[in-house]
């Protein structure tokens, strides 16, 4: 039976999330029994410490359970100010500051109160799959910027320049990154700021995984460049990642006033407030002790390096040394056009459904990141589970002739 309502056109253009599709075809196939290795998931495998969860109870035994100010309660924007200033130097006003709905949420703010009909948006790639299908919500153009596995992903500032027009309006990073953990390095960073601001490009700086590196030196950032950045960067940060909080859906954005006051705006006409006690939680998270992220970091650690070293084991397969996030991102491509019992795999999602089906090993296809040579795998997960699905992937990819 044909539908009878028509949907508008703006859904018909974006699919759904590709990572929360396979994270979700996963649990299904686990709930029917199959012996599934989950490696799609895109949050920390560790429980939210108890401090903080224990704020946000505490918050609803003190009836915090009302609306709160749009852009978030005061002393949740403040205690985010202090952080910015305490880590970075930062001079952002509680004013300055949007606490949202998820740094997800914080990004569709950001893009529904800046971009007109046509604007185009910079988005280096592999990215992370939602910037995409978000800018054209907002009815902006995606404009990929390739980067390459030989540069560790870094973004090559005279590729930039190629993909840039008149049209351009605003360039994301995001380092380090989602999918393949790559960071952007000082000298490229100057270059992507100095055309920002010859050009008058609005930048935002996607630093949900900021606390979660594996480096030894500090961390490069867009804003130190140039302080004149700072008026038109938006940095989005949440306690997702950092502090295991991904179903408390708690972001924060900090930008130039005008930007932020358009982004609550639209925030006071669509979700209002973000969860009150959920704020509240943050807040712990925020002015509680801070080493959590480190030892999340040392958990992945192993892991990563086991991941990294055995993949490259594989004959025909290279992977990148991620540098940040808890996500390898190795290239397969070298095994397309093989097959299995007579049917070619082509790309990474076949090759990724063979990975389901054959190995009964759960991960992300790299179209979904626009890098269709990769496959991403998280290591937010036991170094055994990681041991016994590198033997199910070489044993798989084995079979095919
Ligand atoms: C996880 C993630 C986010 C935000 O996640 P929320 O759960 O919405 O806070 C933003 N950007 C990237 C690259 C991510 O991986």
């Amino acid at each position: 039976m044909p539908d009878v309502i028509a949907l508008a056109s703006r859904v018909t253009q974006i699919a759904p999330s590709p990572t929360l599709a396979v994270n979700a075809k996963a649990k299904a196939l686990k709930a029917a029994g199959a012996d599934i290795l989950n490696f799609s998931v895109g949050e920390p495998d560790f429980d939210t410490p108890l401090h903080i969860c224990e704020a946000g109870k505490k918050a609803i035994d003190d009836g915090h359970t009302r609306y709160t100010a749009v852009p978030g309660i005061p002393e949740l924007r403040k205690a985010i100010a202090a952080r910015f200033q305490a880590d970075h130097g930062w001079d952002y006003s509680p004013e300055q500051i949007q606490v949202c709905c998820g740094g997800k949420h914080g990004l569709y703010n950001i893009f529904q109160a800046v971009i007109n009909p046509g604007d185009e948006v910079l988005i280096p790639a592999p990215y992370w799959v939602s910037y995409p299908p978000m800018v054209q919500l907002a009815g902006g153009v995606p404009v990929s910027v390739p980067l390459r596995e030989e540069d560790d992903f870094d973004l090559d500032p005279d590729i930039l320049d190629r993909y840039a027009t008149a049209r351009t309006r605003m360039i994301v990073i995001n380092s380090p990154s989602n999918p393949a953990g790559c960071l952007f390095s000082g000298r490229s960073l100057e270059a992507v700021g100095r055309m920002a601001l010859e050009r008058g490009w609005l930048v935002v700086t996607d630093d949900i995984y900021e606390t979660i590196t594996y480096l030894d030196s500090r961390l490069p950032h867009i804003l130190d460049v140039d302080p004149r950045l700072a008026e038109q960067t938006v940095v989005l940060n949440g306690v997702s990642k950092s502090f295991a909080m991904t179903g408390w859906r708690i972001g924060y954005c900090a930008g130039p006033g005008h930007v932020i006051k358009a982004m609550n705006k639209i925030q006071s006409q669509s979700t209002s407030n973000p969860c009150a006690p959920a704020q509240y939680a943050a807040l712990a998270a925020l002015t509680g002790p801070q080493d959590f992220p480190l030892t999340m970091r040392q958990a992945f650690l192993p892991r990563r390096d086991f991941f990294v070293e055995d993949l490259r084991s594989i004959p025909g397969v290279t992977c990148v040394n991620p540098r940040g996030a808890f996500y390898v991102f190795p290239n397969f491509s070298a095994y397309y056009g093989r097959s299995f019992q007579g049917k070619v795999i082509g790309d990474s999602v076949a090759l990724a459904d063979y990975f389901l089906d054959e190995a009964k090993v759960a991960s992300v296809p790299g179209a979904a990141f626009g890098a269709d040579a990769f496959i991403r795998f998280s290591f937010a997960t036991s170094l055994e589970i990681i041991q016994e699905g590198m033997q199910r992937i070489k044993d798989a990819l084995g079979r095919l002739s």
